[in-house]
């Protein structure tokens, strides 16, 4: 049956929002907005921006809001799945509200219409299993994406990921399943917003590639200029860092999961080199022997985590 929904992509610096139309399980993106978060403005304007953007998105597709069958959010933070509320996340303006019932009340949705949020790490992985990697890799192997186990790893300003097991998010307990921007990697290392020393994202993030090259030269260059330099020796190193570090990063995680694919996402994941490294030299890494686990970049867009807020069935 064909039905329209609405999903979100909630970040730091921008609220990312997507009309979808169904034609039965087959989503099409119609109508998107990007929109600065402004979070400095505070939450309450936060949930009045998020209702301007549902009034552009519906009038865009020439629906009215009550046209909806669900609005869903990805959110850059850990989300309780009993509570709802946000308890940890790097956009604090989020952390500690409950953006499920406040946006619902903000609002006046009807009760009918269904709502959820989710991390933006499982959504990205979770839209990628069902609409992205996970059909090339059934056609490859026969394998539905229903019984796929996969591990997306998300790398842009920070370090995110989602874990995806028989087709379904697993988040854990408390919703903090897959933080895996802070597992430790170096003890005793840089110090973290989370409060440990040493976490994953303080080496794997675009940020921390660019401070470890102004470390090393008192230069600013973006992260993706280092990871394609051929002819800076600083660069070389950084690089070479980079990768002894993410190696292990993920050969942590094949060792946990032992998962069908990884598939990496973010600014960073562009980079042809990740996938040729890892093909090469992952295998020595597991435990398992003859270990080899497909590495492959996102298939889809800039639309996977408003996609994939949409795919819970709640
Ligand atoms: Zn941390």
């Amino acid at each position: 049956m064909n039905h329209w929904s609405l999903g979100f992509d909630i970040g730091g610096t921008k609220i990312y929002g997507a009309l979808f139309h169904w034609d039965k399980s087959i989503p099409t993106c119609v109508h998107e907005i990007t929109l600065p978060t402004e979070r400095e403005k505070g939450y309450p304007h936060f949930l009045s921006k998020m209702a301007e953007i549902i009034t552009m998105l519906c009038d865009q597709g020439n629906i009215l809001p009550h046209d909806l069958r669900k609005i869903a959010l990805a959110l850059p933070g850990s989300i309780d799945p009993e509570s709802k509320i946000m308890l940890s996340g790097n956009t604090p303006m989020l952390v500690g509200k409950n953006i499920h019932e406040d946006l619902k009340s903000h609002l006046n949705f009807s009760p009918s219409l269904a709502f959820d949020c989710e991390n933006d790490g499982n959504c990205f992985a979770l839209a990628e299993v069902h609409h992205g990697v996970g059909l090339k890799f059934q056609s490859e192997t026969g394998i539905h994406p229903e019984k796929q186990h996969a591990l997306g790893i998300v790398l842009g300003t920070g370090v995110g990921g989602g874990i995806i097991l028989h087709g379904k998010i697993y988040n854990g307990h408390r919703g903090g399943a897959m933080e895996v921007g802070h597992t430790v990697l170096v003890p005793g290392g840089v110090p973290c917003y989370c409060g440990r020393n040493g976490c994953a994202e303080q080496y794997l993030s675009g940020l921390a590639l660019e401070r470890e090259y102004f470390e090393l030269t008192g230069v600013k260059k973006r992260a993706l200029e280092i990871l394609t330099s051929h002819d800076d020796p600083a660069a070389l190193q950084v690089k070479k860092d980079y990768f002894h570090y993410f190696l292990n990063f993920v050969a942590n995680l094949v060792n946990f999961f032992d998962p069908h694919y990884i598939v990496l996402g973010g600014s960073l994941s562009k980079h042809k080199e990740f996938y040729s490294f890892f093909d090469k030299n992952l295998g020595d890494h597991c435990f398992l022997p003859n270990t080899q686990i497909p590495i492959y970049p996102f298939h889809l867009n800039h639309t996977a985590g408003a996609l994939g807020s949409l795919l819970r069935k709640i």
